[in-house]
């Protein structure tokens, strides 16, 4: 490996993804953009990739925006198809540039990706820029899901353009520096199943194995192996989206990724009260993509991973619909293992015993009866609190609190052991969507500093200093329901 230099701002990359076929990919040249600035640039994740922190912010945005390349930068766009509710379409990185791959010193690899850098041979009608809201939007909330201990690509940077973009209104152009593991899809592969030949499929599951599943290479089918995998990466990720409420919002398979990391933080949003119906994408106009919904999407998502990978699973189509079908089959099983599995958590249950779902079932069934919000009852009953919320107030909640209590005392762990348990993994502070909306609103305007006090305090979820507590705090009642919107 080369040495560290400053003028290559401390990246090492090593483009892997190039040895794929070309059809994986197109070259992009971008015109340099008008004005580039960083507005925000995560140091403590900068340091972790060990790039040269002070030299990158002072000099890094012309980087950044895709003004200027580093040296052995790739330049690429990838091309995946997906099915975007419901519907099949060849998609690509339409407003994306993967400037290469960051391979740190312990020898893990890193995208680093712009997204809103401009257009790309991908891009259909699309402008492929980005305004600065949503990009903020996006940084705000893959670091609080990070803090929260989902698997999730990361930000960077955000950086602005200095140029106009052009929506309903005219908004600040910006770009979110995103670092992921990859950024394969199952929308990769299904561009692969459509569009290319055998060959190239092999390459790109063989590549992905590699990448994220190495020790797979030894399995007798690893392509079914590889399917079993990813099934319970998502299954898990998945799960871990139920525990913390939160709604991706747009589940298209371009948007589920390989490595089982969180990406594309769109029309997201977390729930407030307990409602499996919950939406607040304005484009998902079916709910398909419903807080209740997503473990079943997800699954759904799986079956079209395994359709493109039926012609590596068996040479017999039929052996293969088989084999795929009895992995898929076990989706909802492993999944509901995960969910379970931390919900006894969040609820200090810390063995397993067979009356638990319900016990879980019954008191989100409280919770959705009594409109409670979902964060805070769970934090209330992590410390063991008393608050006059309805839910709390009620016999039926109280009747189910002795049969927890009870519960819990038959564990042979006192109850303030179960409730460190619980503090450690319900958190008091979640993206309130009223109070992310507002922090941008006032960045957008000028004013960075609600912003970053709430990305501080998102950063550090589980504790609470109490000049933070008004972070913790409903949308008024007669707020007007929080609609988000993607794409933009
Ligand atoms: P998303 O809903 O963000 O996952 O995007 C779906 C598809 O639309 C992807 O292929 C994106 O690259 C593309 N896309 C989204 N916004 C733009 C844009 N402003 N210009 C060009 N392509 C875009
Ligand atoms: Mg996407």
């Amino acid at each position: 490996m080369k040495s560290q230099t400053n003028e290559n701002f401390g990246f090492h990359f090593d483009n892997s993804y190039l040895q794929l076929p070309h059809e994986f990919y197109s070259k992009v040249i971008l015109d340099p953009v008008e004005n580039p600035a960083i507005l925000l640039l995560n140091r403590t994740l900068a340091k972790q990739l060990e790039l040269d922190v002070d030299a990158l912010f002072k000099d890094g945005a012309p980087i950044l925006t895709g003004s200027q390349m580093l040296k052995e930068a790739a330049q690429i766009a990838q091309a995946y198809a997906g099915h975007q509710f419901g519907h099949f379409n060849m998609l690509g990185d339409g407003r994306a540039l993967l400037i290469g791959e960051h391979v740190t010193k312990n020898n893990t690899r890193f995208d680093i990706q712009l997204k809103g850098a401009g257009r790309t041979p991908y891009s259909r009608g699309g402008d492929g820029r980005a305004a600065l809201g949503p990009m903020l939007r996006e940084f705000l909330i893959s670091e609080a899901m990070f803090a929260l201990h989902v698997p999730t690509t990361r930000s960077l940077a955000v950086t602005t353009t200095g140029e106009p973009i052009y929506r309903e209104q005219v908004y600040e152009g910006a770009v979110l520096t995103r670092v992921a593991s990859s950024h394969l899809r199952v929308g990769t592969f299904q561009y692969a199943a459509s569009f290319c030949d055998r060959d190239s499929l092999t390459e790109l599951a063989d590549y992905a194995i590699m990448r994220h599943y190495p020790e797979l290479m030894q399995s007798e089918n690893r392509y079914l192996a590889f399917l079993e995998e990813v099934l319970d990466r998502q299954a898990a990720l998945i799960a871990n989206w139920q525990l913390i409420g939160f709604i991706h919002g747009v589940m298209n398979t371009d948007n589920m990724t390989i490595s089982g990391e969180t990406i594309d933080y769109g029309p997201c949003a977390f729930m407030d009260q307990y409602n499996r119906g919950t939406v607040f994408s304005s484009i998902d106009t079916q709910s398909r993509y419903a807080y209740g919904n997503q473990p079943q999407m997800a699954g759904w998502n799986i079956a079209r991973f395994a359709e493109s990978l039926l012609p590596l699973i068996h040479d017999d189509v039929d052996e293969a619909i088989q084999l795929a079908q009895k992995t898929i089959e076990q989706f909802s099983s492993i999944y509901e293992a995960y969910y379970y599995n931390g919900m006894r958590e969040k609820l200090g249950m810390l063995t397993v015993e067979p009356g638990d779902e319900a016990l879980v079932d019954e008191l989100l069934a409280l919770m959705e009866e009594f409109e409670a919000d979902y964060t805070n009852t769970l934090r209330v009953l992590s410390e063991n609190k008393q608050t006059n919320e309805a839910i709390f107030q009620s016999p039926k909640f109280m009747e189910w609190e002795q049969r927890w209590l009870t519960r819990i005392s038959q564990q042979g762990t006192t109850l303030e052991e179960a409730l460190q348990v619980m503090q450690s993994v319900n958190p008091i502070v979640i993206p309130r969507n009223h109070q992310v909306e507002q922090a941008i609103q006032t960045f957008v305007e000028g004013d960075t500093a609600p912003f970053m006090e709430l990305l501080q305090v998102l950063t550090n979820p589980f504790h609470l200093q109490p000049e933070h507590q008004k972070y913790t705090q409903l949308p008024n009642d007669d707020a007007p329901p929080f609609v988000s919107y993607c794409g933009t």
